[in-house]
């Protein structure tokens, strides 16, 4: 029958040597290798009371921000929803009411809005996509749990506190944080 390649592998049969035969030049080798590793500076660290330093731009768990004044900023447009490749974020949008002018910066708003950490693969799009600098990733890592409902988070963990703001000044560009300067425009009020 003809083959089908013209590769072949040649099978040695050399006969082991007396020092091969008894492994411990080979044993010998490879503790060598460990005691070298002992001197070495230690690859991993002792997580979690050490961790490792975060790029600035790290792609971690996000923030819905507020304006200046402490109002959402999100105005559930839905545009980050529809930029997710993970179908991650789901929302209701609501009215707003008279009188919440001082709690919702647009006449629109999220009454829920919520992100599956499970889905999300922290690319980044949605926050490209939101036209009102609302959403943003940050440093801060998504926390473990034992059930999946654990991970499914909503306004109360993504909304930034009014008394304790999130700082993502450096995830904007430097012709974003000079546009943000003009405090004359209704984006930036
Ligand atoms: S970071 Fe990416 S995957 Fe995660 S919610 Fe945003 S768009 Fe979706
Ligand atoms: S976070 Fe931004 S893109 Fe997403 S719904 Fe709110 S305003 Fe729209």
């Amino acid at each position: 029958m003809e083959s089908l390649t013209n590769r072949s592998i040649i099978v040695s049969n050399k006969k082991m040597t007396f020092s091969e035969k008894i492994y411990l030049p080979a044993i010998l080798s490879g503790v060598m290798i460990t005691i070298k590793h002992l001197f070495r500076k230690s690859a991993t660290v002792r997580y979690p009371e050490k961790t490792r330093e975060f790029s600035e731009i790290y792609r971690g768990q996000h923030v819905l921000k507020r304006d200046d004044n402490g109002a959402e900023r999100c105005t559930a447009c839905g545009l980050c929803a529809v930029s997710c490749p993970a179908e991650a974020i789901t929302m209701v949008a609501e009215e707003r009411k008279k009188g919440e002018e001082n709690l919702y910066r647009e006449e629109k708003y999220a009454a829920t809005y919520e992100i599956n950490m499970l889905r999300c693969i922290f690319c980044g799009l949605c926050e490209e996509a939101c036209p009102k600098e609302a959403i943003f990733l940050t440093d801060r890592l998504v926390s473990t749990d034992y059930g999946r409902d654990g991970f499914i988070y909503g306004k109360d963990k993504l909304v930034e506190s009014a008394t304790d703001r999130i700082d993502i000044s450096k995830r904007q560009t430097k012709e974003v944080l000079e546009f943000k300067k003009q405090k004359q425009l209704t984006h930036n009020k």
